[in-house]
Protein backbone atom coordinates (compact mmCIF):
# COMPACT_ATOMS: atom_id res chain seq x y z
CA UNK A 1 0.00 0.00 0.00
CA UNK A 2 1.32 3.49 -0.67
CA UNK A 3 0.67 5.37 2.47
CA UNK A 4 3.67 8.06 1.22
CA UNK A 5 2.49 9.54 -1.97
CA UNK A 6 5.28 12.01 -1.90
CA UNK A 7 8.68 12.24 -0.29
CA UNK A 8 7.55 15.91 1.77
CA UNK A 9 4.35 13.74 3.41
CA UNK A 10 7.17 11.01 3.95
CA UNK A 11 9.49 13.71 5.84
CA UNK A 12 6.66 14.59 7.67
CA UNK A 13 6.03 11.59 8.99
CA UNK A 14 9.49 10.58 9.98
CA UNK A 15 9.77 13.88 12.41
CA UNK A 16 6.38 12.75 13.85
CA UNK A 17 7.86 9.28 14.57
CA UNK A 18 11.16 10.83 16.08
CA UNK A 19 8.68 13.10 18.28
CA UNK A 20 6.31 10.27 19.26
CA UNK A 21 9.01 7.67 20.11
CA UNK A 22 10.21 10.43 22.69
CA UNK A 23 7.39 12.35 23.73
CA UNK A 24 4.14 10.28 23.59
CA UNK A 25 4.87 7.08 23.89
CA UNK A 26 6.42 7.24 27.32
CA UNK A 27 3.27 8.82 28.98
CA UNK A 28 0.53 7.71 26.23
CA UNK A 29 -0.78 5.62 29.12
CA UNK A 30 -0.28 7.89 32.54
CA UNK A 31 -2.12 10.75 30.00
CA UNK A 32 -5.44 8.32 29.04
CA UNK A 33 -5.62 7.38 32.58
CA UNK A 34 -4.76 10.74 34.88
CA UNK A 35 -7.48 10.81 37.88
CA UNK A 36 -10.85 13.13 37.55
CA UNK A 37 -10.73 15.75 37.01
CA UNK A 38 -8.20 15.56 34.31
CA UNK A 39 -5.52 18.38 34.17
CA UNK A 40 -4.49 19.52 30.67
CA UNK A 41 -1.23 18.66 29.65
CA UNK A 42 0.71 22.26 29.13
CA UNK A 43 4.04 20.49 28.94
CA UNK A 44 3.39 18.05 26.74
CA UNK A 45 1.03 21.04 24.53
CA UNK A 46 4.20 23.27 24.97
CA UNK A 47 6.73 20.82 23.45
CA UNK A 48 3.99 20.10 20.72
CA UNK A 49 4.40 23.97 19.74
CA UNK A 50 7.75 24.01 20.31
CA UNK A 51 8.45 20.86 17.83
CA UNK A 52 6.77 23.55 15.49
CA UNK A 53 3.27 20.55 14.79
CA UNK A 54 1.00 23.54 15.95
CA UNK A 55 2.02 26.21 13.76
CA UNK A 56 2.42 23.61 11.06
CA UNK A 57 0.36 25.03 8.24
CA UNK A 58 -0.23 29.02 9.98
CA UNK A 59 1.61 31.21 7.70
CA UNK A 60 5.38 31.99 8.55
CA UNK A 61 5.01 35.40 9.15
CA UNK A 62 3.09 34.98 11.86
CA UNK A 63 4.93 32.36 13.58
CA UNK A 64 4.19 29.20 11.92
CA UNK A 65 5.92 27.42 9.35
CA UNK A 66 3.72 27.86 6.92
CA UNK A 67 2.89 24.19 5.04
CA UNK A 68 0.56 23.32 2.80
CA UNK A 69 -3.19 21.94 4.38
CA UNK A 70 -1.73 18.39 2.45
CA UNK A 71 1.27 18.10 4.63
CA UNK A 72 -0.63 19.50 8.06
CA UNK A 73 -2.78 16.65 7.24
CA UNK A 74 -0.34 14.25 7.06
CA UNK A 75 0.90 15.80 10.13
CA UNK A 76 -2.39 14.92 11.81
CA UNK A 77 -2.98 11.50 10.60
CA UNK A 78 0.59 10.27 11.55
CA UNK A 79 -0.17 12.04 15.12
CA UNK A 80 -3.47 9.96 15.33
CA UNK A 81 -1.81 7.03 14.55
CA UNK A 82 0.40 7.20 17.42
CA UNK A 83 -2.15 8.63 19.75
CA UNK A 84 -4.93 9.77 18.63
CA UNK A 85 -5.56 12.11 22.23
CA UNK A 86 -2.63 13.80 20.93
CA UNK A 87 -3.32 14.63 17.49
CA UNK A 88 -6.38 16.05 18.58
CA UNK A 89 -4.29 18.31 21.19
CA UNK A 90 -2.68 19.75 18.00
CA UNK A 91 -5.38 19.62 16.21
CA UNK A 92 -7.76 21.90 18.08
CA UNK A 93 -4.90 24.15 18.87
CA UNK A 94 -4.93 24.56 14.61
CA UNK A 95 -8.81 25.01 14.87
CA UNK A 96 -9.17 27.49 17.27
CA UNK A 97 -6.32 29.66 15.61
CA UNK A 98 -7.89 29.19 12.44
CA UNK A 99 -10.28 31.84 12.44
CA UNK A 100 -8.20 34.36 13.72
CA UNK A 101 -5.92 33.92 11.32
CA UNK A 102 -8.57 34.17 8.54
CA UNK A 103 -10.66 36.98 10.08
CA UNK A 104 -9.01 38.63 12.43
CA UNK A 105 -7.33 42.38 11.58
CA UNK A 106 -3.08 42.64 11.37
CA UNK A 107 -2.77 43.85 15.32
CA UNK A 108 -5.29 40.93 16.72
CA UNK A 109 -3.32 38.39 14.24
CA UNK A 110 0.04 39.73 15.99
CA UNK A 111 -1.19 39.71 19.40
CA UNK A 112 -2.50 35.83 19.44
CA UNK A 113 -1.09 33.95 16.20
CA UNK A 114 2.21 33.74 17.12
CA UNK A 115 1.63 32.62 20.52
CA UNK A 116 -0.51 30.06 19.72
CA UNK A 117 1.38 28.50 16.88
CA UNK A 118 3.92 28.43 19.18
CA UNK A 119 1.90 26.43 22.00
CA UNK A 120 2.62 29.17 24.59
CA UNK A 121 -1.04 30.33 25.02
CA UNK A 122 -4.07 27.80 24.22
CA UNK A 123 -6.87 29.00 22.34
CA UNK A 124 -10.41 27.47 21.93
CA UNK A 125 -13.57 27.52 19.30
CA UNK A 126 -15.87 27.86 21.48
CA UNK A 127 -19.50 27.43 19.50
CA UNK A 128 -21.95 25.14 21.08
CA UNK A 129 -23.88 25.16 23.81
CA UNK A 130 -26.43 22.80 25.61
CA UNK A 131 -29.38 23.93 23.23
CA UNK A 132 -27.35 24.77 20.46
CA UNK A 133 -25.11 21.67 19.47
CA UNK A 134 -26.00 20.74 15.77
CA UNK A 135 -28.26 23.51 15.84
CA UNK A 136 -25.37 25.86 16.24
CA UNK A 137 -27.27 28.94 15.22
CA UNK A 138 -29.68 28.67 18.01
CA UNK A 139 -27.39 30.48 20.32
CA UNK A 140 -28.22 32.11 23.43
CA UNK A 141 -24.94 33.31 25.02
CA UNK A 142 -25.40 37.56 24.37
CA UNK A 143 -23.00 40.77 24.81
CA UNK A 144 -24.60 43.86 25.41
CA UNK A 145 -22.99 47.16 24.27
CA UNK A 146 -21.64 48.76 27.19
CA UNK A 147 -19.46 52.12 25.84
CA UNK A 148 -16.54 50.74 24.37
CA UNK A 149 -17.24 47.64 25.92
CA UNK A 150 -18.83 44.49 25.54
CA UNK A 151 -20.47 42.74 28.34
CA UNK A 152 -21.29 38.98 28.07
CA UNK A 153 -23.25 36.56 29.65
CA UNK A 154 -24.13 32.86 28.29
CA UNK A 155 -23.12 29.33 29.07
CA UNK A 156 -21.30 26.43 26.87
CA UNK A 157 -20.42 23.27 26.78
CA UNK A 158 -17.95 20.71 25.01
CA UNK A 159 -15.72 22.83 24.52
CA UNK A 160 -12.33 21.14 23.85
CA UNK A 161 -9.40 23.12 26.52
CA UNK A 162 -12.47 25.32 27.39
CA UNK A 163 -11.37 24.28 30.74
CA UNK A 164 -7.83 25.95 30.35
CA UNK A 165 -7.75 28.23 27.39
CA UNK A 166 -6.07 31.56 27.35
CA UNK A 167 -8.02 32.73 24.67
CA UNK A 168 -11.55 31.99 23.50
CA UNK A 169 -13.03 32.53 20.01
CA UNK A 170 -16.52 32.94 21.22
CA UNK A 171 -19.56 33.01 18.76
CA UNK A 172 -22.75 34.46 20.52
CA UNK A 173 -25.08 36.84 19.55
CA UNK A 174 -24.60 41.04 20.04
CA UNK A 175 -27.88 42.27 21.58
CA UNK A 176 -30.17 43.74 19.16
CA UNK A 177 -28.44 42.04 16.00
CA UNK A 178 -30.09 39.39 13.97
CA UNK A 179 -27.15 37.54 13.44
CA UNK A 180 -24.10 35.67 15.28
CA UNK A 181 -21.25 37.50 15.64
CA UNK A 182 -17.54 36.17 16.88
CA UNK A 183 -15.58 37.79 19.68
CA UNK A 184 -11.74 37.60 20.70
CA UNK A 185 -11.87 37.07 24.91
CA UNK A 186 -8.81 36.69 27.31
CA UNK A 187 -9.72 34.38 29.55
CA UNK A 188 -8.23 35.77 32.53
CA UNK A 189 -11.65 37.93 33.54
CA UNK A 190 -12.96 36.71 36.93
CA UNK A 191 -16.43 36.42 35.60
CA UNK A 192 -14.93 33.69 32.87
CA UNK A 193 -15.19 29.80 34.97
CA UNK A 194 -14.33 26.69 32.66
CA UNK A 195 -14.68 23.47 34.43
CA UNK A 196 -13.57 20.11 33.29
CA UNK A 197 -15.93 17.85 32.37
CA UNK A 198 -15.65 14.22 33.68
CA UNK A 199 -15.73 10.77 32.50
CA UNK A 200 -15.18 11.30 28.82
CA UNK A 201 -14.95 7.93 27.25
CA UNK A 202 -11.77 8.84 24.94
CA UNK A 203 -9.46 11.23 23.69
CA UNK A 204 -8.98 11.81 27.60
CA UNK A 205 -5.54 13.92 27.03
CA UNK A 206 -7.23 16.50 25.45
CA UNK A 207 -9.69 17.98 28.07
CA UNK A 208 -13.21 19.11 27.19
CA UNK A 209 -15.02 22.03 29.26
CA UNK A 210 -17.77 23.38 30.38
CA UNK A 211 -17.91 27.95 30.46
CA UNK A 212 -19.98 29.83 32.65
CA UNK A 213 -19.76 33.76 31.37
CA UNK A 214 -20.65 35.95 34.04
CA UNK A 215 -20.92 39.73 32.85
CA UNK A 216 -17.61 39.17 31.26
CA UNK A 217 -16.04 42.50 29.65
CA UNK A 218 -14.50 42.79 26.79
CA UNK A 219 -13.38 45.68 24.70
CA UNK A 220 -15.39 46.35 21.30
CA UNK A 221 -12.02 46.02 19.38
CA UNK A 222 -12.17 42.30 20.30
CA UNK A 223 -14.58 41.85 17.73
CA UNK A 224 -13.27 39.24 15.05
CA UNK A 225 -14.08 40.66 11.96
CA UNK A 226 -17.47 42.17 11.38
CA UNK A 227 -20.51 42.14 13.44
CA UNK A 228 -23.12 39.33 12.07
CA UNK A 229 -20.79 37.48 10.57
CA UNK A 230 -19.89 35.25 13.12
CA UNK A 231 -21.97 31.98 11.48
CA UNK A 232 -20.03 32.50 8.47
CA UNK A 233 -16.99 32.59 9.91
CA UNK A 234 -17.52 29.59 12.65
CA UNK A 235 -18.84 27.43 9.15
CA UNK A 236 -15.95 28.16 7.40
CA UNK A 237 -13.62 26.93 10.45
CA UNK A 238 -15.18 24.07 10.37
CA UNK A 239 -14.99 23.15 6.91
CA UNK A 240 -11.09 22.83 7.25
CA UNK A 241 -11.36 21.15 10.52
CA UNK A 242 -13.18 18.48 9.04
CA UNK A 243 -10.62 17.93 6.68
CA UNK A 244 -8.26 17.70 9.94
CA UNK A 245 -10.93 15.22 11.76
CA UNK A 246 -10.65 12.72 8.70
CA UNK A 247 -7.28 13.10 9.12
CA UNK A 248 -7.19 11.68 12.62
CA UNK A 249 -9.64 9.03 11.63
CA UNK A 250 -7.43 7.63 8.92
CA UNK A 251 -4.34 7.55 11.40
CA UNK A 252 -6.62 5.67 13.82
CA UNK A 253 -7.89 3.27 11.28
CA UNK A 254 -4.60 2.79 9.55
CA UNK A 255 -3.16 1.69 13.24
CA UNK A 256 -5.98 -0.38 13.74
CA UNK A 257 -5.15 -1.91 10.41
CA UNK A 258 -1.15 -2.73 10.45
CA UNK A 259 -2.09 -4.04 14.48
CA UNK A 260 -4.48 -6.59 13.51
CA UNK A 261 -2.11 -7.87 10.66
CA UNK A 262 0.87 -8.32 12.66
CA UNK A 263 -1.36 -9.75 15.85
CA UNK A 264 -2.94 -12.01 12.81
CA UNK A 265 0.21 -13.28 11.68
CA UNK A 266 1.73 -14.27 14.45
CA UNK A 267 -1.57 -15.48 16.53
CA UNK A 268 -1.20 -19.09 16.88
CA UNK A 269 -4.93 -21.31 16.73
CA UNK A 270 -5.49 -24.66 15.58
CA UNK A 271 -1.88 -25.44 14.90
CA UNK A 272 -1.76 -22.00 12.42
CA UNK A 273 -1.23 -18.10 11.90
CA UNK A 274 -4.87 -16.77 12.29
CA UNK A 275 -3.88 -14.57 9.64
CA UNK A 276 -4.21 -18.17 7.41
CA UNK A 277 -8.21 -18.08 8.19
CA UNK A 278 -10.67 -16.82 5.48
CA UNK A 279 -12.92 -15.28 8.30
CA UNK A 280 -9.49 -13.05 9.38
CA UNK A 281 -8.21 -12.22 5.82
CA UNK A 282 -12.03 -10.69 4.95
CA UNK A 283 -11.95 -8.88 8.07
CA UNK A 284 -8.61 -7.04 7.06
CA UNK A 285 -9.06 -7.20 3.28
CA UNK A 286 -12.40 -4.63 4.01
CA UNK A 287 -10.48 -2.44 6.74
CA UNK A 288 -7.50 -2.27 3.98
CA UNK A 289 -10.01 -1.23 1.34
CA UNK A 290 -11.63 1.18 3.60
CA UNK A 291 -8.33 2.93 5.20
CA UNK A 292 -6.97 3.36 1.23
CA UNK A 293 -10.82 4.92 0.11
CA UNK A 294 -10.36 7.52 3.27
CA UNK A 295 -7.00 8.38 2.50
CA UNK A 296 -7.78 9.51 -1.02
CA UNK A 297 -11.06 11.25 0.46
CA UNK A 298 -8.80 13.13 2.83
CA UNK A 299 -5.95 14.11 0.35
CA UNK A 300 -8.24 15.50 -2.30
CA UNK A 301 -10.04 17.34 0.14
CA UNK A 302 -6.83 18.81 1.36
CA UNK A 303 -5.13 19.67 -2.14
CA UNK A 304 -8.65 21.49 -3.17
CA UNK A 305 -7.69 23.51 0.31
CA UNK A 306 -4.30 23.94 -1.27
CA UNK A 307 -5.99 24.94 -4.80
CA UNK A 308 -8.23 27.03 -3.19
CA UNK A 309 -11.14 25.44 -4.20
CA UNK A 310 -14.50 25.27 -2.78
CA UNK A 311 -14.29 22.27 -0.65
CA UNK A 312 -17.05 21.85 1.65
CA UNK A 313 -19.08 18.64 0.08
CA UNK A 314 -15.33 17.42 0.01
CA UNK A 315 -14.54 17.91 3.44
CA UNK A 316 -18.18 16.39 4.76
CA UNK A 317 -17.44 13.39 2.68
CA UNK A 318 -13.96 12.87 3.63
CA UNK A 319 -14.80 13.32 7.36
CA UNK A 320 -18.37 11.29 7.04
CA UNK A 321 -16.22 8.31 5.63
CA UNK A 322 -13.05 8.61 7.70
CA UNK A 323 -15.21 8.59 11.41
CA UNK A 324 -17.10 5.61 10.61
CA UNK A 325 -14.15 3.89 8.48
CA UNK A 326 -12.24 4.36 11.96
CA UNK A 327 -15.18 2.80 14.07
CA UNK A 328 -15.28 0.11 11.45
CA UNK A 329 -11.25 -0.31 11.48
CA UNK A 330 -11.73 -0.42 15.54
CA UNK A 331 -14.50 -3.49 15.62
CA UNK A 332 -12.80 -5.60 13.10
CA UNK A 333 -9.35 -4.82 15.35
CA UNK A 334 -10.88 -5.61 18.45
CA UNK A 335 -12.57 -8.90 16.72
CA UNK A 336 -9.54 -9.81 15.57
CA UNK A 337 -7.52 -9.44 18.86
CA UNK A 338 -10.61 -11.37 20.85
CA UNK A 339 -9.48 -10.84 24.52
CA UNK A 340 -6.03 -9.82 24.18
CA UNK A 341 -7.85 -6.10 22.12
CA UNK A 342 -10.40 -6.00 25.18
CA UNK A 343 -8.33 -5.86 27.88
CA UNK A 344 -5.98 -2.75 27.33
CA UNK A 345 -3.34 -3.77 29.33
CA UNK A 346 -2.61 -6.32 26.40
CA UNK A 347 -2.80 -3.95 23.35
CA UNK A 348 -3.79 -0.45 22.37
CA UNK A 349 -7.07 -1.30 20.57
CA UNK A 350 -9.23 -0.95 23.75
CA UNK A 351 -8.17 2.66 23.75
CA UNK A 352 -7.97 3.49 20.34
CA UNK A 353 -11.95 2.03 20.50
CA UNK A 354 -12.79 4.84 23.04
CA UNK A 355 -10.77 7.40 21.22
CA UNK A 356 -12.29 6.92 18.00
CA UNK A 357 -16.06 7.01 18.89
CA UNK A 358 -15.89 11.11 19.14
CA UNK A 359 -15.01 11.17 15.30
CA UNK A 360 -18.44 10.61 14.28
CA UNK A 361 -20.19 13.50 17.03
CA UNK A 362 -17.53 16.60 17.12
CA UNK A 363 -17.28 19.13 14.05
CA UNK A 364 -20.58 18.01 13.00
CA UNK A 365 -22.11 14.38 13.46
CA UNK A 366 -22.32 12.34 10.76
CA UNK A 367 -25.92 13.06 10.40
CA UNK A 368 -24.82 16.31 9.90
CA UNK A 369 -22.96 15.59 7.51
CA UNK A 370 -25.17 13.96 5.20
CA UNK A 371 -27.13 16.48 5.43
CA UNK A 372 -24.11 18.68 4.01
CA UNK A 373 -23.54 16.38 1.09
CA UNK A 374 -27.42 15.68 0.09
CA UNK A 375 -27.97 19.43 -0.17
CA UNK A 376 -24.60 19.67 -2.15
CA UNK A 377 -25.54 16.72 -4.46
CA UNK A 378 -29.32 16.80 -4.33
CA UNK A 379 -29.78 20.84 -4.08
CA UNK A 380 -31.62 22.51 -1.36
C1 LIG B 1 -15.44 15.62 23.00
C2 LIG B 1 -16.17 16.73 22.31
C3 LIG B 1 -15.45 17.86 21.93
C4 LIG B 1 -16.10 18.94 21.37
N1 LIG B 1 -15.40 20.09 21.08
C5 LIG B 1 -16.08 21.21 20.75
C6 LIG B 1 -15.38 22.47 20.67
O1 LIG B 1 -14.17 22.54 20.84
N2 LIG B 1 -16.10 23.58 20.39
C7 LIG B 1 -17.45 23.55 20.18
O2 LIG B 1 -18.03 24.59 19.96
N3 LIG B 1 -18.13 22.36 20.23
C8 LIG B 1 -17.48 21.21 20.53
N4 LIG B 1 -18.14 20.01 20.63
C9 LIG B 1 -19.58 19.97 20.39
C10 LIG B 1 -19.98 19.14 19.17
O3 LIG B 1 -19.68 19.83 18.00
C11 LIG B 1 -21.48 18.80 19.32
O4 LIG B 1 -21.56 17.81 20.34
C12 LIG B 1 -22.09 18.30 18.05
O5 LIG B 1 -22.19 19.34 17.11
C13 LIG B 1 -23.48 17.70 18.27
O6 LIG B 1 -24.26 18.52 19.08
P1 LIG B 1 -25.06 17.86 20.31
O7 LIG B 1 -24.11 17.03 21.07
O8 LIG B 1 -25.77 18.95 21.02
O9 LIG B 1 -26.11 16.89 19.64
P2 LIG B 1 -27.53 17.29 18.99
O10 LIG B 1 -27.36 18.42 18.05
O11 LIG B 1 -28.51 17.44 20.08
O12 LIG B 1 -27.85 15.98 18.17
C14 LIG B 1 -28.49 14.82 18.75
C15 LIG B 1 -28.74 13.83 17.62
O13 LIG B 1 -29.66 14.39 16.67
C16 LIG B 1 -29.07 14.40 15.37
N5 LIG B 1 -29.51 15.58 14.65
C17 LIG B 1 -29.57 16.87 15.10
N6 LIG B 1 -30.01 17.67 14.14
C18 LIG B 1 -30.23 16.91 13.06
C19 LIG B 1 -30.73 17.16 11.74
N7 LIG B 1 -31.07 18.38 11.33
N8 LIG B 1 -30.85 16.10 10.89
C20 LIG B 1 -30.52 14.84 11.29
N9 LIG B 1 -30.06 14.55 12.51
C21 LIG B 1 -29.91 15.56 13.38
C22 LIG B 1 -27.57 14.41 15.61
O14 LIG B 1 -26.85 13.95 14.49
C23 LIG B 1 -27.47 13.49 16.81
O15 LIG B 1 -27.53 12.16 16.40
C24 LIG B 1 -17.50 18.88 21.14
C25 LIG B 1 -18.21 17.72 21.49
C26 LIG B 1 -17.55 16.66 22.07
C27 LIG B 1 -18.34 15.44 22.47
Amino acid sequence: MNKNVDPKQQEVRDLVKEFADKEIYPITRELDQMPEPRKFPRELYGKLGSAGFIGFGMPKELGGSGKSHLEYITLLEELCYHDPAVGLLTAVGELATYPIINFANDEQKKKYVPDCAAGKIVPAFVLTERNAGSDAANLGTVAVEDGDDYVINGEKIFIMHGDTADVAVLFCKIEGKAKLSAILVDTDDPGWQGRTLVNKMGMRAATTGEIIIKDVRVPKTNLLGDVGRGFRYAMITLDSARVGVAAQGLGLAQRMLDESIAYAKKRIAFGAPIAKLQAIQWMIADMATRVEATRALTYKAAQMQDREEKYSTEAAMAKLYSSETANFCCQKAMQIHAGYGYIGEFSTIEKFYRDQRVLEIYEGTSEVQRLVIAGSVIGR
